[in-house]
């Protein structure tokens, strides 16, 4: 019998799951993937093997009122189908935010939850969801252990003063501060970095997250010390549909001036802004750059993008203290070879220097030259929250076991 742990990563409408090996003494091996899409209204799910080749597919109408415990309790009769072997010991959970508690991956229980849910205020449009399946399998199957993995929790390594707003001291009691977040990226790439450039992942690290959400996280030595995301997953970098940073003073004149509620300012900044909302047209950079050429909106919306990167990774320079290698990931950094071109033109006068061929091939190793480094590195979320889950049960066992 070959133990998997099953990861999952829960939205609004959505359900995405990978299933991991778990070998003795190796990594955790990938075996399928899939995800539920449109749920409470017309579903439909389907699962890939590890290797891309699509295995099952099944859609419901939303006469089914098929959502989110509909579809896990799917996903463990499909695993159970189609096990080959294998079974379930536990399910790892992406969570946004682990708030100032949690500096790693905690094995859940009914408090645990508790101080997850107090942090709802903190991530009001993805912790709830987030919550969801972990409250589901709790009361269907209570023998499973779970483990929530934060995206919080890697930058738990920063200095007071780069977690900080210039906001009165009781603000910070509130817990109002800086915490950022794709902390399972960042912690992923840091992990790989050896691999690639043993001498950089001991280094002065700036990597850009860039897909739908992007941040930039600096690293020391394989920890962060700081990164632009700040209270919420809105701050920073302009992203596919949120404004990134926006002055504060914006809000106040949408609330009192535009007489917009809360929930509206709160929806123009987070779904229908950043390249979005610049362009008019989408916020799929590959739609934006086959537009570009003809389309000044399309082509100012990329412009933004890039040069609010740029910029930024000139304030982390500023926090590191220099550069010594800059890492592009997720959906537009693995893939989109004309950001990466312009962003390290931008940054020709910190020595940075684009080999142009191995760009167009994604590497992985993009520079020329004897400057700071760059370099493509696919991230892989999922797979630290494996590990992640992993080194907690692991622990767990040792010590019942003692
Ligand atoms: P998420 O944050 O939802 O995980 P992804 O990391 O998948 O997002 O990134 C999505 C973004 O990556 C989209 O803007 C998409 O257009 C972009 N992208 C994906 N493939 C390519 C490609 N081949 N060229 C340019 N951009 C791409």
């Amino acid at each position: 019998m070959i133990p998997v742990l099953i990861v999952l990563n829960a939205g609004s409408s959505s359900l995405k799951f990978q299933v991991f090996d778990m070998v003795e003494g190796t990594e955790p091996r990938l075996v399928w993937k899939g995800l539920y899409e449109g749920l409470g209204n017309d579903a439909h799910f389907v699962v890939r093997h590890a290797s891309g080749v699509d295995l099952d597919e099944k859609s419901w109408t939303s006469k089914d009122s098929f959502g989110h415990e509909e579809a896990l309790m799917h996903l463990v009769s499909w695993l159970r189908e189609h096990q080959e072997g294998r079974k379930p010991m536990a399910l790892g959970h992406r969570v946004v935010h682990g708030g100032e508690t949690f500096s790693g991956p905690v094995l859940v229980d009914d408090t645990v939850i508790q101080k997850l849910e107090a942090l709802v205020p903190l991530a009001p449009l993805h912790q709830p969801h987030n919550l969801e399946p972990i409250r589901i399998v709790r009361r269907r199957m209570p023998g499973m252990p779970q483990v929530a993995c934060f995206d919080t929790a890697f930058h738990h390594s920063q200095s007071e003063i780069a977690s900080m707003f210039a906001l009165p001291r009781e603000m910070r009691q509130r817990g109002v501060r800086r915490y950022g977040f794709h902390g399972l990226s960042y912690d992923y790439i840091a992990s790989v970095l050896k691999d690639y450039d043993p001498h950089l992942a001991k280094g002065r690290v700036i990597v850009a997250h860039l897909g739908n959400g992007a941040s930039l996280c600096a690293l020391k030595e394989g920890a962060s010390v700081a990164t632009t995301m700040g209270f919420s997953a809105l701050d920073g970098l302009p992203m596919g549909t949120r404004c990134g940073a926006v002055d504060a003073g914006v809000v106040f004149y949408m609330l009192r001036e535009m007489k917009l509620t809360p929930e509206a300012a709160e929806r123009m900044l987070y779904t229908k802004s950043g390249l979005l909302g610049v362009s008019g047209i989408s916020n799929d950079m590959r739609m934006l750059r086959a537009k570009a050429a003809t389309d000044d909106n399309a082509k100012r919306a990329i412009d933004l993008f890039v040069y609010r990167i740029t910029r930024e990774i000139g304030s982390l320079i500023a926090a590191l203290g220099g550069l010594d290698g800059l890492i592009f990931t997720a959906g537009i950094g693995e893939n989109d070879v004309a950001t990466r071109a312009e962003v390290i033109a931008g940054l020709s006068w910190a020595g940075l220097s684009l080999d142009e061929i191995a760009n167009r091939s994604s590497g992985p190793r993009i520079s020329s030259g004897s400057g700071p480094a760059a370099w493509v590195i696919p991230t892989n979320e999922e797979l630290v929250i494996a590990r992640q889950t992993r080194s907690i049960l692991g622990a767990t066992q040792a010590k019942l076991a003692s």
